[in-house]
């Protein structure tokens, strides 16, 4: 058997010479994710629908010494977002790695939530990721190389009352990244889900401002707190790396034991 050296083993997970298209990562996870790519050695591409907010975020990380564009669209807009990776692709170069972050939630008891709201949730969570998909996996396929990563949920296996819709999308989001691995697997992608457990971000200030709630999950979270977003880089660099090259529609859990007890 040949002796592997250590290097080689570290190199797998290297990102040198990759690009990575991050949705939603003027803040919250997607910006973490988008600095963690980036530090594994990554050019990242910042998506935001503010111009200004995407040249901000951009600037910043490359005052940190990392390289990042930026990509301005709606993941819900569909020629917006063919465009935008068209003109990525070629004003800023190939597209190897795509991370679906942008994701919202919406809080209410089910007998009672909005059907405006239920559609905004399914357009952003589940409509965008496909609409991305499809327009950044048009172009990894003629490479036949690329990387998805799509952002899940725990709730893409537990349900809580008050974000049935959230949970729903998340669900799909679990069977999409199946699908997109029984087609595009045999092509070079590696599609693969990141589910996070409970973040502190503007998506969870509800929670985060409830004692109650954060008592309650700490105690029912093995790992006893909260997560912290830089505690998904990990996995993120795993499965936009060659480390994960045989490693195809899995959904990875990051949530301090949560799913792995009652
Ligand atoms: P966040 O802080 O609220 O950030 C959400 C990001 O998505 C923002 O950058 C937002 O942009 C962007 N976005 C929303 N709608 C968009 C659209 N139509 N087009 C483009 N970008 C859009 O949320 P987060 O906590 O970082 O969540 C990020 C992802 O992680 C989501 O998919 C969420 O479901 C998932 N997640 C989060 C947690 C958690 O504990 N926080 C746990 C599990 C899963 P704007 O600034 O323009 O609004």
């Amino acid at each position: 058997m040949r002796r592997i050296k250590m290097d080689e083993t570290l190199k797998l997970f290297s990102l040198n010479g990759r690009r990575a298209l991050i949705t939603g990562s003027g803040r919250g996870i997607g910006l973490a994710l988008a600095r963690g790519l980036a530090g594994a050695g990554a050019a990242v591409v910042i998506n935001d629908r503010n111009e200004q907010k995407a040249l901000a975020v951009a600037a910043q990380l490359r005052e940190e010494g990392f390289i990042a564009d930026i990509a301005v669209f709606d993941v819900t807009k569909r020629d917006e977002v063919a465009a935008a990776i068209d003109d990525a692709e070629t004003r800023i170069g190939p597209i190897d790695i795509l991370v679906n972050n942008a994701g919202i939630q919406r809080r209410a008891p089910l007998e009672t939530f909005d059907g405006n709201d239920w559609n905004d949730l399914l357009q952003v969570n589940l409509d965008g990721p496909f609409h991305v998909s499809q327009a950044v996996a048009r172009h990894m396929l003629p490479r036949g190389r690329g990387k998805i990563i799509n952002i899940c949920s725990v709730q893409g296996e537990l349900a809580r009352p008050g974000i049935a819709p959230y949970a729903a999308t998340k669900g799909a989001i679990r069977m999409l990244t199946k699908s997109m691995c029984a087609e595009w697997a045999g092509r070079g992608i590696q599609t693969n889900a990141l589910a996070p457990g409970y973040f502190a971000t503007d998506l969870n200030q509800a929670l985060v401002d409830d004692p109650a709630f954060s008592d309650w999950l700490c105690k029912r979270t093995p790992a006893g707190r909260w997560g912290r977003v830089e505690e998904l880089t990990g996995a993120a660099v795993f499965l936009a790396s060659p480390a994960s090259d045989f490693v195809n529609g899995q959904t990875l859990f990051v949530d301090g034991g949560l799913t792995s007890v009652v």
